[in-house]
C-alpha cells in the first residue's frame, strides 16, 4: 500500500469520528434550544399580559431603576429576556403561526402542502370554493405564499395576484371566506423625453425611466420598428407612463400612456385607449390599431432554416415535397406564440408534423404549428387563444432532423408564405366608441407636446 492510499485511509477512518463530535455538538445545541425554549414557555403565565397578581422581577429591573442583585439569591432573569413575547406562545390560547413560503420551479399548492404538512382536505375545501380554482393554481416560481396555521389545520392564505390584486382567504366559523381585495397602489403620470446616443436603453436611462418603459416602448411599435436593426443616433422619443406607488414606495412602471418616437426622420406616434369593455392597446391618434392582427414570427430567438418552398427536396423522403410552411431552427424548448387570437382546433400527434397545433383564427385564417416538444398548459382542442401566448414548445416530434418550430399560414385551405403574406390589420376603432376615443385620447397625445415657449401660447 503506498502512502498516498494509507493517508485517505487514515482520513476516511478520521471522518466518522468527526462526523461523531459534530453530531455530539449539535445534539448539546438542541438541548440548549429546547431548555431555553420550555423556560421561555413555562415562564410565560407570569408575564404582565397575563391576570394575576404576580410580578416579574426581570422585567421590572428592566424597566425601572436598576435593582441591585438579590441577597437572597432570588437571581432576577436576564433582562434581554423577550418576556412579553412569550405571552403569545402561552400553551393557553391556540398557537396560530404565520409561514411564508416561496414557490419553487414546479410548484403547486398540493406540493406545498404536502411538505409544510397541511391537512389535504383543507387545501380540497379551498379549491372547491367558487371562483377560486384560477387565482390558486399556476403559481409563478419566487412568489411568496403567506399561510396562517394551527398544526395541519389551514387558518388563513393570503396570495399577491397582480400588482393590483391580493387574495386573502380565511377560515371563520361558517368555513372558509376569500376576499380579493386592491392593493393601496397610487399612480403618477410622468412624461420623459430624449435623444438616442448610442443605445434606446442608455437614452431612456439619461431621461430618467427604467429599462421596463424602455422594453414597452419597444413592443408598442414592434409592428412598425425594428428595434434592433432601424435605431440610429438621433432619433429622440417622448414617453408618458405611470408609475406605481404603494404605501409611498415605487413598486414598477405602469403601461405607456402615449408615445412619440422619431426614427431616421419619420414621426411614429401611439396612445393607449382602453374600451368600455376594459381591453386596452395602442392606436395612431386617428384611431387605428398599432399592432397587426398576426404576428410574423411566433417565437422569438430564431433563424430561419428552410424557408417556405413549394418545390423543396426532403432531407428525410429524399424527394421533391412541397415545403408549406417556414422552418424557424430553435433550441430545444423554446416557447412557442399564437400568431394571433383564435381557436384551437387541434393540438396533438399529427403524421409528419409530430406535436402539432392548428389555430383557426376565423376569415379563412389558419395557423399551423408543428414538431413541437409540448404543448403548454390547457392548451386542447376548443381552446380561445390570444395574440402572443405561449402554446406550446420547440421540438423534433415528427418528421424532423433537429429541433425547430414548421409554421403554416393557410388562407381557406391554401398554403401561403408566411414570411411575405399580407398580415390582415386588426379592426380600427369602431365608429360608435369614436367619441369616445377622442375625449380620452386627446389629453394623452397633448402631454408628448409640452408648451414650448410664449411664442406658442400667444398665437
Ligand atoms: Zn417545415
Amino acid at each position: 500500500m503506498s502512502s498516498a492510499s494509507e493517508k485517505s485511509a487514515r482520513a476516511r477512518a478520521r471522518a466518522p469520528a468527526l462526523w461523531l463530535s459534530a453530531a455530539v455538538i449539535t445534539i448539546i445545541a438542541a438541548l440548549a434550544v429546547l431548555a431555553w425554549s420550555r423556560l421561555r414557555v413555562l415562564d410565560a403565565p407570569a408575564s404582565p399580559t397575563s391576570s394575576g397578581p404576580k410580578t416579574v422581577p426581570g422585567l421590572l429591573a428592566a424597566q425601572g431603576p436598576p435593582a441591585p442583585p438579590g441577597p437572597q439569591g432570588a437571581a432576577p432573569r436576564p433582562q434581554t429576556a423577550p418576556r412579553p413575547q412569550a405571552a403569545s406562545t402561552s400553551p393557553a390560547t391556540p398557537v396560530s403561526e404565520t409561514v411564508q413560503v416561496t414557490v419553487g420551479r414546479n410548484d403547486t399548492l398540493d406540493r406545498i402542502f404536502r411538505r409544510i404538512r397541511l391537512s389535504r382536505e383543507d387545501l380540497a375545501t379551498l379549491r372547491a370554493l367558487p371562483g377560486l380554482e384560477q387565482d390558486l393554481d399556476r403559481l409563478r416560481p419566487g412568489e411568496t405564499l403567506t399561510l396562517v396555521r394551527h398544526g395541519t389545520e389551514l387558518l388563513g392564505l393570503t396570495r399577491r395576484l397582480s400588482l393590483a390584486e391580493t387574495l386573502r382567504i380565511e377560515r371563520s366559523s361558517a368555513g372558509f371566506q376569500a376576499r380579493v381585495l386592491a392593493n393601496p397602489l397610487e399612480t403618477h403620470v410622468r412624461t420623459v423625453s430624449g435623444t438616442l446616443d448610442h443605445s434606446l436603453f442608455e437614452a431612456m436611462a439619461r431621461a430618467g425611466a427604467h429599462e421596463q418603459t424602455a422594453l414597452a416602448l419597444g413592443s408598442v411599435f414592434a409592428w412598425d420598428i425594428d428595434f434592433i436593426k432601424d435605431l440610429r443616433p438621433g432619433d429622440s422619443f417622448t414617453v408618458t407612463y405611470q408609475e406605481i406607488f404603494e404605501n409611498g414606495r415605487y413598486v414598477a412602471d405602469g403601461p405607456i400612456l402615449a408615445a412619440r418616437f422619431v426614427n431616421q426622420g419619420r414621426e411614429y406616434l401611439a396612445v393607449r385607449y382602453v374600451a368600455p369593455d376594459g381591453k386596452a392597446g395602442y392606436y395612431t391618434p386617428n384611431g387605428r390599431s398599432l399592432r397587426k392582427a398576426f404576428l410574423r414570427v411566433p417565437l422569438a430567438f430564431t433563424r430561419v432554416s428552410s424557408p417556405f418552398n413549394l418545390h423543396r427536396f426532403h432531407p428525410i423522403l429524399h424527394r421533391i415535397r412541397a415545403h408549406t410552411g417556414v422552418d424557424y431552427a430553435a433550441p430545444m424548448g423554446t416557447p412557442v406564440h399564437a400568431a394571433g387570437d383564435g381557436k384551437v382546433i387541434f393540438a396533438g400527434r399529427k403524421g409528419g408534423y409530430g406535436n402539432a397545433v392548428l389555430i383557426d383564427h376565423g376569415h379563412g385564417i389558419v395557423t399551423v404549428y408543428g414538431h413541437l416538444s409540448r404543448f403548454a398548459r390547457g392548451i386542447r382542442n376548443g381552446r380561445q387563444v390570444t395574440q402572443g401566448e405561449v402554446i406550446a414548445f420547440v421540438g423534433m416530434t415528427g418528421l424532423a432532423t433537429g429541433p425547430h418550430l414548421h409554421y403554416e399560414y393557410r388562407v381557406n385551405g391554401v398554403f401561403k408564405n408566411p414570411q411575405t403574406v399580407n398580415l390582415p390589420e386588426t379592426v380600427p376603432i369602431s365608429p360608435a366608441l369614436r367619441a369616445d376615443f377622442l375625449a380620452k385620447t386627446g389629453p394623452l397625445l397633448a402631454s408628448l407636446f409640452p408648451p414650448v415657449g410664449p411664442a406658442l401660447v400667444s398665437r
